[in-house]
């Protein structure tokens, strides 16, 4: 958090806004729980499960809004597209492989 989200003041590091009071320290651990999700997300990208990456970010999401998650989730989307729409070519290309075989 860079800014009160209720007032816009510069955070200095303290558990309440300097101008307005706002109590930043469920803010705080929000985004502190969202960071760790999104560094699981990663590590399941890593390790190609995309899947559960894109759970990992939607509940980061939930918890916390932040433009950096949503580009994630879009990538972690397109991923998991890939993962399911590729592999259908892959094996209409294999079922097409082996008609030509067939009628060759
Ligand atoms: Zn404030």
């Amino acid at each position: 958090m860079e800014r009160c989200p209720n007032c816009r003041a510069r955070w200095d590091g303290a558990e309440h806004c300097r101008r307005c009071g706002l109590e930043l320290a469920p803010l705080l651990a929000a985004e502190h729980a969202a960071h760790r999700l999104i560094v699981r997300a990663l590590r399941h990208m890593g390790e190609g499960e995309t899947q559960t990456a894109l759970a990992d970010l939607t509940r980061a999401r939930d918890i916390y809004r932040e433009p950096f998650i949503d580009l994630l989730c879009g990538f972690a989307r397109a991923e998991t597209w890939g993962e399911t729409h590729l592999g259908e070519l892959s094996d209409m290309r294999t079922t097409q492989g082996a008609a030509e075989v067939e009628v060759g």
